[in-house]
């Protein structure tokens, strides 16, 4: 698999506080492409030091994504993302989404929150999306998308009452600028709501260690982001529910002058955690490596016909399954 695409790397500090002082935790990933997990030792921020480049990265999610994520391509393909989560979302959020409220969410991917969000009253809601199949399946089942990327966005006419992250901040590599590019769309007072993997979570194995993730949290390096970026954290939870496992949840108010304090981490509890949930890190990685396999295959007999001993590609209309990583959930 890693001989198709190989990235350009380059070694890094921590993106949220800016130090070098950082701690090796695990030195391999799912792909075996020599990203290892760094530890910032000034606020908790998990990071993969060396890194790809940003070049790497565009051309990673333009081109390489679905060999390293076939089954992630294929559940946006087949438009499997289960509404049950957006569903379960809008629970935690309706009481703090009264009439009137204009949503902006980052990373929407096929829309399912957006659509959630419309069957609350007077609720309008709209997204940002990388990803063109996205921009497709949203289209089809229902959902605003109003822009590839937060630079495309232009300052809106009344700016937004509430903005949603979902999952997203852990696919982008300065996750501070991200929440402020975010905020700016934001009016003063107006809340955030996100959610993004919890490495202190039920986790185990390679799931969360891969180039998809450069950023990787625990609650309170957290916090330190969403406080550096302009907002006053009102909830941090820690969620192990079903369809929200192993997930931070932060709700916060966009503030200005909030003060933003880093938390030294407990290195030697990190350190014992990741050698314990990584225990059978080769095992896994043949088991991703195997998966990837099967999908391929199965991928290529779904998509030629060997009828008469001819092998023929059948026609689809199927666009690319490009990566929507920086995406809700992916
Ligand atoms: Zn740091």
């Amino acid at each position: 698999m890693t001989s198709r695409w190989q990235p350009t790397l380059e070694s890094t500090g921590c993106n949220a506080c800016g130090s070098r002082k950082g701690r090796t935790l695990f030195a391999h990933d799912r792909h075996g492409l020599g990203l290892a997990t760094d530890l910032c030792l000034r606020c908790g921020l998990l990071y993969l030091n060396p890194r790809p480049t940003a070049a790497a990265y565009a051309d990673f999610y333009e081109h390489a994504y679905e060999t390293y994520f076939p089954s992630r391509a294929r559940l946006i393909a087949h438009q499997n993302i289960p509404a049950d989560t957006a569903l379960r979302r809008i629970e935690a959020y309706r009481e703090l989404l009264p009439p009137g409220s204009r949503v902006l969410e980052l990373g929407a991917g096929d829309g399912a929150f957006l659509r959630a969000l419309a069957t609350l009253p007077q609720v309008d809601a709209a997204g940002v999306e990388p990803s063109t199949l996205c921009h497709r399946i949203c289209r089809e089942l229902g959902g605003r998308i109003i822009a590839n990327s937060l630079e495309d966005l232009p300052r809106p006419a009344a700016p937004y009452t509430h903005a949603a992250a979902f999952h997203v901040l852990e696919h982008c590599v300065n996750p501070v600028e991200t929440l402020r590019a975010l905020g700016a769309q934001l009016a003063e007072g107006g809340t955030l709501f996100v959610e993004v993997p919890n490495l202190r979570g039920h986790w185990r194995g390679l799931g969360m260690i891969h180039l998809a993730h450069p950023m990787m949290f625990l609650p309170d390096s957290l916090r330190y982001v969403v406080e550096r970026a302009g907002f006053a954290v009102e909830k941090l939870e820690e969620l192990e529910t079903p369809l929200l496992e192993c997930s931070l949840r932060v709700v916060a108010r966009k503030q200005a002058n909030v003060s933003a304090a880093p938390v030294a981490p407990d290195l030697a509890s990190l350190e014992s955690l990741f050698r314990q949930r990584l225990r059978w890190w080769r095992l896994d990685r043949c088991r991703y490596q195997v998966q990837g396999w099967f999908i391929a295959l199965k991928e290529h007999y779904a998509n030629h016909d060997h009828r008469g001993g001819r092998l023929r590609r059948r026609p689809s209309d199927q666009s690319s399954g490009r990566s929507r990583a920086r995406s809700a959930g992916l």
